[in-house]
């Protein structure tokens, strides 16, 4: 086997989906005539529409980002106390129970799914919790069955981050189904971005209003205010970016499918390489594409392989490390001590996010697979 060269430019583990901008420029003219530019202008009502449609879900309220969605998720749900979470994710989940007062639990995950592990979220439930927080991680679903079973038991309310799972489905379901509350995030590292973006879909018509609300600084009219709400909204320069993104993401999927097949052909020949895969029932979203590094097995740690990358100019990730219970403001938490986390400890030094999106060739990702064959060797 040949010795790698480096690629000449970086190659990026993501890359942003690029409307037309021609098409773009269209809309943009659109909204200079109408002297409307935020406020659930056109653009605004367009999108909200078709991500209705396109997440298969009615109660959809789109908003500035997804952290924000997520602070607002909380607020919308009144919870007090405690709130169950995972270690293994981006630091906006955890964030946005702290920026409402909650104090995040932390919770194993399962080696697997690397999404919490419902056993261990029972053993962290006390009398101050007031709900559940999972993360559908790499576009993975958490065990969204056994945490809704939990939640009844003990009246505990979910709130899901979908960041990563934009169009994925359960057995034939949308994702946001599935909690009182699921986040969506619309950055350009997202599958589908508004440039920044997120939104929340809400299960309860209540909440959805509460949601709606809370968007716009708590107005209900022009004489009303009625919560303390915050400026959530997104603007129709997004919200225009947004819908022709849109229609670039069924065809983008599919391109990520045929890559990500290619990755897994190719990797499955190499001994402590595993491609992290979702579950036979589950539509992924093809948002990220992760292996998992087994030292032993592979020769080289995770973070070899990193930097071996980085030498050769391919940009991967360490998604999700450091855990956010290993931050300076949580690692002092009785829950994030690292004998309660065990498996989230192990799997975060494990995991490596490779170059994923529809304009990369199949023979760059070839080339990707050769190195990783090719430094098992030396
Ligand atoms: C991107 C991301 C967020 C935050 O979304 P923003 O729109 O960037 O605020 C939250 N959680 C996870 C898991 C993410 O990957």
């Amino acid at each position: 086997m040949r010795k790698p060269k480096p690629f000449a430019k970086p190659l990026y583990f993501t890359r942003p989906l690029l409307p037309d901008l021609n098409e773009y420029n269209r809309r943009l003219s659109q909204i200079w005539k109408s002297q409307w530019l935020s406020n659930f202008g056109k653009q605004h009502q367009e999108l909200e529409k078709k991500l209705k449609i396109y997440l298969g879900h009615e109660q959809l309220v789109v908003m500035n980002n997804g952290t924000q969605a997520l602070v607002l998720a909380c607020k919308a749900l009144e919870l007090t106390g405690e709130v169950i979470t995972t270690p293994f994710t981006f630091p906006a989940t955890v964030h946005a129970l702290s920026w409402n007062n909650l104090t995040p639990v932390f919770c194993d995950i399962d080696p697997e799914t690397l999404t919490l592990d419902p056993a261990k979220i029972r053993a962290a439930i006390t009398d101050k919790t007031s709900a559940i927080m999972g993360v559908h991680v790499y576009g993975i679903p958490c065990h969204v069955k056994e945490i809704a079973r939990i939640a009844k038991e003990y009246k505990l309310k979910v709130i899901y981050d979908a960041a990563h799972a934009f169009g994925t489905q359960i057995d034939g379901t949308p994702i946001a189904a599935f909690g009182d509350i699921t986040m969506f995030s619309f950055h350009p590292t997202k599958l589908f971005h508004t440039g920044e973006g997120g939104g929340l879909a809400c299960r309860s018509r209540a909440i959805f209003k509460q949601a709606t609300l809370l968007r716009n600084f708590g107005i209900v009219d022009e004489e009303t205010v009625s919560s303390i709400g915050i400026n959530a909204k997104l603007g129709e320069m997004q919200a225009a970016l947004g819908i022709e993104t849109l229609k670039l993401v069924t065809t983008e999927r599919k391109k990520r499918k045929i890559l990500f097949d290619h990755y897994q052909k190719r990797l499955a020949q190499i001994p402590g390489i595993s491609l992290i895969l979702t579950p036979q029932n589950v539509v992924p979203s093809y948002q990220y594409c992760v292996i998992r590094v087994d030292k032993k097995k592979y020769g080289k740690s995770r973070d070899q392989l990193h930097s071996l990358f980085r030498e050769h100019n391919v940009i991967t990730r360490k998604y999700f490390q450091p855990l956010c219970s290993n931050y300076t403001h949580y690692k002092e938490l009785p829950s994030a001590k690292i004998e309660n986390l065990p498996i989230a400890n192990a799997a975060v030094k494990e995991v490596l996010v490779l170059p994923f999106y529809g304009t990369l060739s199949l023979q760059t990702v070839d080339r990707v697979c050769d190195m990783i064959e090719y430094w098992a060797t030396v």
